[in-house]
């Protein structure tokens, strides 16, 4: 069986490594002439970060990734509302790493290049449309810098090419462009003295308003005693509806982000620096699409951000991604025939990844931290004088719901490598 997949990110990387290992022969296709270490960083869960240990990089995301230690609500003044333990001092088997994007993909890059071979990937070759056909796919592929359309032919195409997905575009002709809630978000990173456990994921402030997510993302910078401090700034802005494209590579300015946060310097953080240091700022929209009543055809799927982008509040976005590749491909491995995988791959993952995109938009928690700023708009000394026990015991509840799954579950599910 050969599988063709659209999309070198994180999900189509990771799709050909289990793929491979699961003994499918994969190409993958990028539109990007070259890969490169874009982006800026992104949390990996323990369920994804099992995934990626089976697949025989832990060794790589330990020397790379910080293993996150807590995540930690603040309010808008840096008091702490709430925060919990994360990874491997909860009782999970594998840790939560916060890494840098780029690098992330880097690592998988080179694993598919050094075991699939090194024309597995093809950068500068953009997904143009498909066509069915009873014995496999025949898909079209431009060549960016001649322009040249080809055929490529497989059993199976993924199509894990992101946001605005060209397979999902086909697949479902009359879907609306991606939904925006009215929130900005910068994004950058500065290297700065590590803060509080030196491993901690610090939320501050409310997605009602304004909100400020600071975490560290590499070990090196550790090594070293510093801390090189992924950071989002977020803020609800008027005009909810409108907004151009999305764009990961959109460069932002620091002027129209720093006035709404000049003033949160916390002690233990200086919001303000962390805008004012970063080399490169980025600008994106806080979009998703609904979730879809199916997401492929006969020999044709989607998966990760093609099949259910999220809001990043959850911050699941690429764990999903790989534990979606995982499934693909232990479900094609164990299947009779391309058709049945694809279909066994899609009970397993569809109702339980767009309850994910709807949990990220309800935003649960974030109404608490809400009610938090209405109740204590200058700040508090005990968050028992703001929060009752079973407000708290509820936003526990609500983020645990939201991001992770269950300590026992994870660690006693059986392995997805065929
Ligand atoms: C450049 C970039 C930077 C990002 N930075 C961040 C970040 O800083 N923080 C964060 O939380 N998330 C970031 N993301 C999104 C994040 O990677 C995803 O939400 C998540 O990891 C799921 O990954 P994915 O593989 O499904 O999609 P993506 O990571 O979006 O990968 C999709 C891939 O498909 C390729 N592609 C698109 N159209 C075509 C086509 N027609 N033919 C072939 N290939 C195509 C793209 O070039 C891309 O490599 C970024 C994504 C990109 C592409």
């Amino acid at each position: 069986m050969r599988v063709l997949i659209a999309g070198a990110g994180i999900g189509g990387l990771t799709a050909a490594l289990s793929l491979h290992a699961a003994g499918i022969d994969a190409l993958v296709i990028d539109s990007a002439a070259s890969l490169r270490p874009l982006g800026v960083g992104i949390n990996l869960m323990p369920h994804a970060v099992r995934e990626l240990t089976e697949l025989g990089l832990g060794g790589e995301l330990a020397a790379t990734g910080i293993p996150t230690a807590e995540m930690v609500h603040f309010d808008r003044h840096g008091n702490r509302i709430w925060g919990f333990a994360c990874g491997l001092s909860v009782g999970y088997r594998w840790p939560q790493y916060s890494i840098h994007r780029g690098e992330l993909q880097m690592i998988l890059l080179a694993a598919v290049r050094a075991r699939l071979g090194p024309g597995a990937v093809r950068t500068g070759t953009a997904f143009a449309g498909f066509t069915s056909l009873p014995s496999g796919v025949v898909a079209g592929v431009r060549d960016r810098s001649s322009g040249a359309l080809t055929a490529l032919t497989a059993d199976v195409l993924v199509g894990a090419d992101g946001l605005y997905s060209g397979v999902r575009a086909q697949l479902h002709p009359d879907e609306p462009p991606p939904r925006w809630g009215g929130i900005m978000m910068w994004r950058g990173i500065a290297e700065a003295p590590p803060f509080l456990t030196g491993r901690t994921v610090a939320i501050s402030g409310t997605n009602a308003a304004l909100k400020f997510v600071a975490y560290p993302i590499s070990r090196q910078a550790e090594t070293r005693g510093r801390a090189m401090v992924n950071w989002v700034a977020e803020a609800m802005l008027p005009g909810a509806g409108s907004m151009d494209a999305a764009d990961w590579n959109r460069s932002g300015r620091a002027e129209d982000v720093l006035p709404w946060f000049e003033a949160w310097k916390f002690g233990w953080l200086d919001v303000p620096s962390l805008i004012t240091e970063a080399p490169r700022i980025l600008e994106y929209p806080m979009v998703d699409r609904d979730p879809l009543p199916s997401w492929g055809q006969n020999r044709v799927t989607l998966l990760g951000d093609a099949a259910h982008p999220m809001y990043p509040v959850g911050a699941n976005g690429g764990s999903q991604a790989i534990v979606d590749a995982r499934v693909l491909a232990y479900s094609l491995a164990s299947s009779g025939t391309p058709a049945e995988g694809l279909a066994a791959y899609e009970a397993a993952r569809r109702e339980t990844a767009n309850a994910i995109v709807l949990a990220c938009r309800d935003m649960p928690a974030d109404r608490l931290l809400h009610t938090v700023s209405v109740r204590a708009p200058d700040g508090f000394g005990r968050i028992e004088d703001v929060l009752s026990a079973t407000e708290l015991a509820a936003f526990d509840e609500a983020y645990r719901t939201t991001t992770l799954p269950d300590v026992a579950a994870l660690n006693s599910r059986p392995s997805l490598t065929p």
